[in-house]
């Protein structure tokens, strides 16, 4: 299949299988639900199709060492993708869940702070990272998972999502790694 055409059967997807749920987790948040997708065989398959093509160079070969997926929802997106390329998943988790030696990356909520985790040996030095995730709304999580990624010794590529959340301007977070969104609003 077309590039193109993978693409298109990402986005015919997410436009038809993902819910806006309004007021949650607080008033005023749409909540971009992709429950529906992932519940959908063909739609899954078809967003996880166009996440993988990004993993590649000209050739269709694998052009990254590993795929990065963050806690929770990019999980689930990250390791198929991996499979789908043939190269490694890597987690990145919430503070307190990695049980090896770690290295963290604080920053800045509406309200407090979070911290992002990664294991301090889960690359090979200078391995190229793709790095994915469900939505980009502020971009404040992008950019700690490729610091982290950066202080563990390999090298942030290019970071993707399903949804982008353009009025929040959050890839100006990312001015030194490529960002796609298969869909924006
Ligand atoms: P941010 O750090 O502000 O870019 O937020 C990105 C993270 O929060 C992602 O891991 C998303 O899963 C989640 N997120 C933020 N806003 C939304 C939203 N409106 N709908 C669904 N998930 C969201």
């Amino acid at each position: 299949m077309a590039d193109q055409e993978i693409r298109d059967r990402a986005v015919d997807a997410l436009t038809r299988l993902v819910r806006d749920v309004p007021d949650f987790p607080e008033p005023g948040v749409l909540f971009k639900d992709i429950a529906p997708l992932l519940a959908d065989g063909p739609g899954f398959a078809a967003v996880v199709a166009a996440l993988a093509d990004l993993g590649r160079d000209d050739a269709g070969r694998p052009a990254v060492d590993k795929v990065v997926g963050m806690e929770a929802r990019g999980f689930i997106l990250a390791a198929p993708v991996a499979v789908a390329l043939g190269v490694g998943f890597v987690p990145v988790r919430k503070a307190g869940k990695l049980p090896h030696d770690t290295h963290q990356v604080a920053y800045a909520l509406e309200y407090g702070e979070a911290v992002l985790e990664l294991h301090q040996d889960a690359f090979a030095p200078g391995e190229r990272v793709l790095v994915i995730d469900d939505v980009l709304a502020t971009g404040g999580t992008a950019r700690a998972t490729c610091e982290l990624v950066r202080r563990c010794g390999a090298e942030p590529v290019a970071f993707a999502v399903l949804l982008e959340l353009g009025f929040l301007s959050g890839r100006e977070q990312l001015t030194d790694v490529p960002v796609t969104a298969l869909t924006t609003t």
